[in-house]
């Protein structure tokens, strides 16, 4: 395995939306209200998977990585150039 980099484009997170089960903690968690299940698609579970609504508002504070039970986020810092603007 070789060193992990954030995405390019950068976006504060990964959603791997396959293993998401639509239970919506991560949504209540989130202190952005940027997360919401999209209700106009269904995954290879069967649920209405989570999405990242604004992504610009989204400030990779990893609250909905910590309370989702299946590992759905990878949550990136924001690049130190964008950081110190
Ligand atoms: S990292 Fe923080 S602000 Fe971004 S979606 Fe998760 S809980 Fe919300
Ligand atoms: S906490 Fe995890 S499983 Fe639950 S809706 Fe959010 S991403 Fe999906």
């Amino acid at each position: 395995m070789g060193t992990r980099r954030s995405p390019l484009p950068w976006t504060p997170l990964v959603i791997a939306e396959e293993r998401c089960k639509g239970c919506e903690l991560c949504v209540a968690a989130c202190p952005k209200r940027v997360l919401a299940l999209d209700h106009g698609h269904v995954n290879v579970l069967g649920y209405h998977p989570v999405s990242l609504t604004e992504a610009a508002r989204c400030t990779s504070c990893a609250f909905c990585a910590r309370v989702c039970p299946d590992a759905v986020f990878t949550v990136w810092a924001a690049p130190r150039e964008e950081r110190s603007q």
